[in-house]
Parts: structure tokens; sequence; C-alpha cells
């Protein structure tokens, strides 16, 4: 496992569930870290019980149903406190699944500019089928009202092709061909954080 890959999937956690305390993240990581989560079939999940965090079963089973995790652990004595609050064995499987998805390919590519106005338009035909995220600076905020911007653009898709876009900055507009090629997904968010 890379440290900057579970660094980057604890942010996501921490980022889905902001009113979450230190120790409810703690626990999910060790769940995480000792190996505890298999999958098991399609938004099915098994992970192996901890004693040393008060689990009371060998193994415990999450599933994820119209967008909503459920526990094992509910159905336990302890269920009805548990159901309104999310366990650190579904913690556990959001970020194995953080994990995973960080881990995996993406094909990208990247396009860095200074402008004080700046636009990129992706034909529509593409949407859902290529992602864009950018990262945004300012350079220089001496024209207060019209600071110029360092943009970082990844454009991005779980497919290789090329992507036909239209780049504006500070009105000059430029056709571009994008290339997609092969890299991880956790290079994508590195790029743009
Ligand atoms: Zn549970």
């Amino acid at each position: 496992m890379s440290r900057e890959l579970i660094d980057l999937a604890i942010e996501r956690l921490r980022e889905d569930f902001p009113n979450k305390s230190k120790s409810w993240i703690r626990r999910a990581l060790i769940r995480f870290m000792k190996n505890t989560v298999k999958e098991f079939g399609e938004n099915v999940w098994v992970v192996k019980g901890l004693p040393e965090l008060g689990d009371k079963y060998p193994t415990y089973v999450v599933r994820l149903r119209d967008g909503r995790y459920y526990c094992s652990c509910f159905e336990s004595n302890w269920g009805l406190r548990r159901k309104s609050e999310i366990c650190t064995h579904i913690a556990a499987v959001i970020l194995y699944r953080n994990y995973k998805k960080l881990d995996s390919d993406v094909y990208a590519s990247v396009i860095n500019i200074e402008c004080v106005d700046y636009y990129l338009e992706i034909p529509s035909e593409l949407k859902g089928r290529v992602r864009v995220v950018k990262s945004v600076r300012v350079v220089d905020s001496s024209d207060r009202l019209n600071p110029r911007h360092r943009v970082t653009y990844v454009i991005y898709s779980s497919e290789p092709m090329e992507v036909r876009t239209k780049l504006v900055c500070d009105g000059d507009v430029r056709e571009l061909s994008l290339k997609l090629t092969r890299t991880r997904r956790y290079i994508v968010e590195l790029l743009v954080r």
C-alpha cells in the first residue's frame, strides 16, 4: 500500500464525513490497514471483526443499496443505537473503495495556462465520458479587479481517446486536440490540489 494514496483516501473520507471524530477515522484506518475488508460481490463487502475494537463477531457484512450503506452490526443488540450512525466497518469499506479508486488507471491530459479570464469547452457529446477538474491560483493581483490566474485543467476519462476542446484565455481562442494518455487516478488528484 502506498502512503500517499492512503493519505488521499483518508482525506476523501474526512471530506465526506466532516463531523466524524478523529477516533472514528482512526478506527476505520486500523481496519483498513489490517486488511480486514474483502470484496464479496457487487456492492457487498465482508469485514473481519477486530476484538480490540469491540467487535463481538468474527465477520460483518456491509452492503450498498440505493446509495446507502448497511452493516450487519445494525442487527446486533446495539443495532438500534448504531443504526443512526455510520459504523467504522462501513467507514473501512469506504476507505477501501477510495483507495482502490485512486489506485486505478485513467486516461488524462493536462493544460496549464495563465490568464485573467479563462474557459475550457468540452464538446457536449463527450459529457459523461470525459471529466474535467481544475485548480486555480492567483499569481498577480496588482490589478485587483482583474487578477491573473494560473489554471491547471486535467481532462480525464476511463478510456483512451482524443478530445477536441476549445480553450479561451483572455479573448484568445484556441482549438486543441488532446490525447488522453494512461496515468493513475491519484495523479489527477495531486495535480489539482
Ligand atoms: Zn458495522
